[in-house]
C-alpha cells in the first residue's frame, strides 16, 4: 500500500530533510519515489483545494510555495493510517513524543510534513505528483 508524503519547505529549508527521511525509514516505510519540487501557486492551490474556504488557505499556499519541498511515495502494509500516526497531530504542541511533527515542526502551519489522510486521498495525491508510468519503471 502506498501513500504520499511531503517534507514541507520549513523542514527542507532548515536542513532537516535527511533527519525526517531517517525517521520514516526507521519506522519501516520504503521510499518508492521522491522528487524535490518548488510548487507553483497553481499547483499548491490545486493540491489544497479541499481547504479553499478555510481562513488558513492563502497563508498555507504562500508557505507551501515559499521554497522547495520533497514529495515522496511511501510504501508500507498500512501506509496511510500508520504514516498519520508517525507524523503526529497537525499542531506540534498536540503531537505525541517521537512523532515527526513533535520533533521537527515549528508551528501548526509550518509543521514539517504532509501525509495523505485517507486511502482515497492517497491515490489522488500520489497521482498528482507521480504519474503511474513513472512508478512502474522502478519495478523493472
Ligand atoms: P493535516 O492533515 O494534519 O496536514 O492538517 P489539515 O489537512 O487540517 O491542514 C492542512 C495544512 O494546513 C496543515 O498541515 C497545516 O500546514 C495547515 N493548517 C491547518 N490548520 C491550520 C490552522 O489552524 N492555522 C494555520 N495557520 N495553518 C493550518
Amino acid at each position: 500500500m502506498q501513500t504520499l508524503a511531503i517534507i514541507k519547505p520549513d523542514a527542507v529549508g532548515a536542513g532537516k530533510t535527511g533527519q525526517v527521511l531517517s525517521v520514516l525509514e526507521q519506522k519501516g516505510f520504503k521510499v518508492r519515489a521522491a522528487r524535490l519540487v518548488r510548487l507553483s501557486r497553481v499547483e499548491a492551490e490545486a493540491f489544497y483545494e479541499v481547504h479553499r474556504e478555510r481562513p488558513f488557505y492563502a497563508p498555507l499556499v504562500a508557505f507551501m510555495t515559499s521554497g522547495p519541498c520533497l514529495t515522496m511515495v511511501l510504501e508500507h502494509p498500512d501506509a496511510v493510517a500508520y504514516l498519520r500516526d508517525v507524523i503526529g497531530a497537525t499542531d506540534p504542541a498536540q503531537a505525541a513524543p517521537g512523532t515527526v511533527r513533535r520533533l521537527y515542526a515549528e508551528s501548526k502551519e509550518r509543521n514539517a510534513i504532509h501525509a495523505s489522510d485517507s486511502p482515497e486521498n492517497a491515490v489522488r495525491e500520489v497521482a498528482f505528483f507521480f504519474p503511474e508510468a513513472e512508478l512502474r519503471k522502478l519495478d523493472g
